[in-house]
């Protein structure tokens, strides 16, 4: 009787980690992936911090890690590749689901061989010029952050010059992320903002 063969010849992973033109090492499509599916996992290690912990909050503030809707903090394991290493890109082919233990979708099909990228969606306080960036997008940003300013949080409501400049600079980063299917990230503008603002009436009190 022929043994059963133990190992498959070749691997069948869906996508490949290789060192990436954008940055560091990225993840790559090995085959076709459609909108909708599911292309890696997030971490297929990783650890998970409870959210509400002093741990969870200090790691929930560093760029790895991942805020699960299932109210954990996601902490990769970085000895085991995952969807965590997907580069940035200003006009991304996958997008980041948290629900679960997290995973990267397909947004727009990806061909094999094609870096996937995802889109971080980073909000800063009083630091535009923290997250420089260059992709392969004819309209890359130059920077992935959207930053907000306590000037910002002082007059986004108001009637001065300060409250019209960041309205219509919200308004156009609103239309892009519209554009590029990341309109979530308008969310954690709306709660970074409360929260800036919060911090500054506790400031005066
Ligand atoms: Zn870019």
């Amino acid at each position: 009787m022929p043994k059963a063969r133990s190992q498959p010849r070749f691997s069948l992973a869906p996508v490949l980690f290789k060192d990436s033109a954008i940055e560091g090492r990225g993840v790559f499509a090995r085959r076709r992936f459609e909108p909708g599916d599911v292309v890696v996992p997030y971490a297929p290690a990783q650890r998970r911090l409870e959210l509400g912990s002093a741990e969870a909050d200090a790691a929930a503030e560093t760029k790895l890690t991942l805020v699960s809707e299932s109210a954990w903090v996601i902490v990769p394991d970085t000895s085991v590749p995952g969807g965590w290493l997907c580069n940035h890109s200003c006009r991304p082919n996958a997008a980041i689901y948290s629900d679960g233990e997290g995973q990267i979708r397909c947004l727009r099909p990806i061909h094999p061989g094609e870096e996937v990228t995802i889109f971080y969606g980073w909000v800063t306080f009083n630091d535009p010029e923290r997250d420089p960036w260059r992709c392969a997008s004819p309209r890359c940003r130059g920077y992935i952050n959207f930053d907000l300013t306590d000037d910002d949080a002082r007059h986004c409501e108001d009637d001065t010059a300060l409250g019209h400049a960041f309205r219509a600079r919200f308004q156009d980063y609103a239309d892009y992320l519209v554009d590029i299917q990341q309109e979530q990230v308008l969310d954690v503008i709306a709660s970074r903002l409360g929260q800036l603002r919060a911090q500054l009436a506790a400031s005066r009190a």
